[in-house]
């Protein structure tokens, strides 16, 4: 009898040592407030270390807040925000730091539009990251190469187009080394022929492993590279699964009808 129960409370708390160490962001009971109007309500959120979530839903439902609190861009009213298995508050943690380890990329770019594609690369690692400019350069000119604009290097981001400039703003959060990548609308500012290029590369850097939460209005992409997709309505998360299983039999009557205007 004592050996059984040995190995269940074993495996037990194996099991929830290893969720622990998949989880590399948990966020509980997270709620944002903008005066008197709720936009965040209640979010509880899981990302596994190396997957990908997609998250849609309707303009003005929350998405962009909820990215921003997650790299304190906002800063939440309640809940917990956990990084591998650590609450980060603004009191105690230098949240410069924390965001450091999530790249954020943004529907418009916001390059430096005095700098070359190069130097915006290597702008933050040498400013931010105190790294000498050799090692920089070297990195800076291996991810534009990733990103397939080895050859713009020394253009300014005028001459680019706008596919164009998201790789290179992709380019420049990847050269942080972040943990996890933050994209909010990546393509929705491009003309049509353009999204291609950039969800190519945003598939690129999945393949490789990186933690991706994409908010985009890219059903194909949410199918097809995401490990799950997430629906939120009014601040709330209505709907999570699998995005083979979330696409082909959504559960719930409010992302059935968004999903019939979207599809
Ligand atoms: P989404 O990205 O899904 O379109 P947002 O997170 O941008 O949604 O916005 C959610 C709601 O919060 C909207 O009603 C928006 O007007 C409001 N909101 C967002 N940012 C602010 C802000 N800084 N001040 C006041 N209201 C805001
Ligand atoms: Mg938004």
């Amino acid at each position: 009898i004592i050996v059984p129960e040995c190995v269940n409370s074993c495996s037990g708390f194996l099991k929830g040592a290893v969720n622990a160490l998949a989880n590399i962001l948990e966020v509980r009971g997270l709620a944002k407030s903008f005066g008197h109007t709720s936009v965040l309500n209640n979010i509880d959120l899981d990302v596994q270390e190396g997957s990908v979530l997609c998250l849609i839903g309707a303009s003005g439902s929350g998405k962009s807040t909820l990215l921003r609190c997650l790299n304190f861009l906002e800063l939440k009213d309640s809940g917990t925000i956990r990084i591998r298995g650590e609450a980060i508050e603004a009191k105690t943690h230098n949240l410069n730091k924390i965001r450091q380890k999530m790249g954020m990329v943004f529907q418009h770019f916001y390059l430096f539009p005095h700098k070359t594609v190069l130097e915006n690369v290597i702008e933050a690692p040498i400013q931010v990251k105190g790294k000498n400019k050799d090692d920089a350069v070297n990195e800076g000119n291996m991810l534009l190469e990733k990103v397939g604009l080895a050859e713009k290097a020394d253009e300014y981001p005028s001459t680019l187009s706008g596919g164009q400039k998201q790789r290179v703003a992709i380019a420049r959060a990847l050269a942080m080394q972040p943990e996890i990548m933050l994209f909010d609308e990546p393509t929705s500012a491009l003309d049509p022929e353009l999204v291609g290029e950039v969800l190519e590369t945003m598939k690129d850097l999945a393949r490789e492993g990186m933690t991706m939460i994409v908010v985009t209005h890219e059903m194909g992409f949410a199918k097809e590279v995401a490990d799950e997709t997430m629906y939120m309505h009014n601040g709330e998360i209505i709907e999570r699964n699998d995005s083979a299983t979330f696409f082909a039999s959504p559960k719930e009557e409010r992302t059935k009808e968004f999903l019939s205007k979207v599809l």
